[in-house]
């Protein structure tokens, strides 16, 4: 399935992007604790229109947003 512009336009946000309108939460938030001083946070997140999956990131050696290709 192709990528709708939406998602396409997603994997260009920051790390205070918020996720498009279609963009849907799977799963509860991973959260890692360890070497840096704070811990960080992923979520996954799908896609309602075009089905694309991403994973939000709040680590700061991390991509924000990271799409899964199909
Ligand atoms: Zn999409």
């Amino acid at each position: 399935m192709e990528t709708c512009n939406l998602c396409q336009e997603q994997t260009k946000k920051t790390h205070r992007g918020k996720p498009h309108q279609d963009l849907v939460k799977v799963n509860e938030p991973r959260v890692f604790t360890g070497a840096s001083p704070r811990g960080y946070e992923e979520q996954d997140y799908k896609c309602l229109d075009c089905d694309s999956k991403f994973t939000q990131s709040t680590g700061k050696n991390d991509l924000a947003w990271t799409l899964w290709q199909g």
